[in-house]
């Protein structure tokens, strides 16, 4: 066939301009054509109404992102391009969340887009903002849709202090681990080589890792003491969780995603798929054939002991069973395809786990805190009975809550249920196997623990008669450093400025 000439309305770019995907479909020129003929020989309509909202910008906003869809092990999923709208500016940044230093600033193309090349810094500071910037968009959505809109403030915001959230992709090298800091205001993502491999892994390109911890960041600024070490261990289980259900949800908050996943299980969601498997590539990398940690387990409260990882396990497992049967109460396939009921079904869960934590005890909440909180949701927002009793019966199957009544039975929407296994009184979580949020010496109190020491040096020195009084006249008392301050170096040896 004989090339045909360009036209002045083939206005797409070069390939080598847009790499390496294909320009994002829009109506074939021949359509073009056929629109552009058709419309010059229509009568022209009434006048059209002004829109009565608020036209902030006097043109279209919005960013296309190239990302990784799951994480670069992932292949059947591979990339994809996503829509963000809001304003991205060059970085990317925007009001929220901003690229760290350590990647120059991407800059956006002429179409306002951040569509690179994989396998570059670039793409990675790409993917890593679009993560924490979908994860955020979700939550505000989730609580919108509520009735119960709310910015989701990082921890430190204020009327006065403003500050974005500084995302650091290439912000740990050569450690196998990523952080959310609250001193530092950062996400931080380490890489690092697999012995005996040749490639270098990088955290930031798994999207369960960078949701994991973003959600570690929006859950800090709803409920900043349970982040403390001092809580008891369900209380750490909470954050951990909520990180790995974060993971999940965002993952089935994209229409491709419940698709794929619907097609890989016959939509029996039990049936083990990527989604149930937390951070692939990371999790293979260590040695394990199921992601870092698996959502789709069998674990119980008596079975995790103080072990905050282990304990996070049994929440996220609930959660996960709870979406399972949900999904199963509500399949039509006669009415309404599986992939669109198990959208709609996380988004409505998302929200009720996130308004259950937010109505949890501001300090040292347990699992059934936030069970009961579902259920009086659930009730609340007037959906059958059988929400409250599968919500019920994985808690109870759990050992999170006791029923009074057998599971066949109804859950009566007013009772509060109690607790079946508590956490020891005085019992201290074990973070050995949490992520590097969870390990950060900023939530430990450390300065009580120095404090605690220099009261015991005080005492022994007043009861061996070195009193206050014998050095207040020695010369090197001039000389002596301050007190302790409570600051510590930055983890990783580096400064984050
Ligand atoms: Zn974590």
């Amino acid at each position: 066939m004989e090339a045909r000439a360009p036209q002045p309305h083939d206005n797409i770019p070069a390939e080598h301009e847009q790499p390496p995907v294909g320009f994002v479909p829009t109506p074939s020129a021949a359509y073009r054509r056929h629109r552009k003929a058709a419309k010059l020989l229509d009568q022209p309509g009434p006048p059209q109404a002004q829109p009565t909202a608020d036209v902030p910008l006097p043109y279209a906003f919005g960013a296309r992102v190239l990302m990784w869809k799951q994480d670069p092990s992932v292949t059947e999923l591979g990339t994809r391009k996503a829509f963000l709208p809001g304003i991205v500016l060059a970085g990317p940044r925007d009001a929220r969340i901003v690229s760290g230093d350590g990647i120059p600033p991407v800059s956006p193309n002429a179409f306002g887009d951040f569509v690179t090349q994989p396998d570059t810094p670039q793409f990675d500071a790409v993917h890593t903002f679009a993560v924490v910037r979908q994860t955020l968009t979700m939550y505000q959505r989730a609580l919108s849709s509520a009735g119960a809109a709310m910015p989701l403030p990082w921890q430190w915001n204020s009327s006065a202090d403003t500050t974005p959230l500084q995302v650091f992709p290439y912000g740990l090298p050569n450690v196998m681990n990523a952080f959310y800091s609250r001193s530092q205001a950062c996400l931080r993502f380490g890489d690092f080589v697999p012995s005996g491999q040749p490639d270098r892994i990088y955290t930031c390109r798994s999207l369960d890792i960078v949701s994991h911890e973003t959600g570690h960041a929006v859950l800090d600024g709803l409920k900043p003491l349970w982040l403390m070490s001092d809580n008891p261990p369900q209380t750490g289980g909470l954050h951990e969780s909520f990180g790995d259900l974060t993971a999940i949800f965002l993952a089935l908050s994209q229409l491709d995603q419940c698709e794929a996943v619907i097609a890989q299980t016959k939509a029996k969601l039990h049936d083990k798929t990527f989604l149930s498997d937390i951070a692939e590539q990371f999790g293979l990398a260590l040695g394990s054939t199921t992601g870092l940690r698996n959502a789709d387990n069998d674990l119980t409260l008596s079975q995790a002991g103080t072990e905050v990882h282990a304990i996070s396990q049994v929440f996220t497992g609930a959660v996960y069973d709870i979406l399972a049967e949900l999904f199963a109460f509500e399949r039509a396939p006669a009415l309404e395809d599986d992939a669109a009921v198990l959208h709609r079904v996380a988004a409505y869960l998302r929200g009720v786990v996130l308004r259950a934590l937010i109505a949890a005890p501001d300090n040292a909440a347990s699992y059934a805190d936030v069970a009961n909180e579902m259920l009086r949701i659930v009730a609340q927002d007037g959906k059958p009975i059988d929400y409250a009793n599968r919500i019920r019966n994985a808690f109870v199957l759990r050992e999170v809550l006791e029923s009074p009544v057998p599971l066949t039975e109804d859950h009566e929407p007013s009772l509060r249920l109690s607790a079946k296994v508590r956490d020891a009184a005085g019992a201290v979580q074990d973070r050995r196997a949490c992520c590097g949020t969870m390990n950060l010496a900023e939530y430990y109190k450390l300065e009580h623990v120095l404090d605690a020491e220099t009261q015991a040096l005080a005492r022994w020195c007043a009861e061996h008669g070195r009193s206050a009084a014998a050095g207040a006249d020695a010369p090197a008392a001039q000389s002596r450093p301050g007190p302790f301050d409570g600051s510590l170096p930055a983890p990783g040896g580096k400064d984050p400025a």
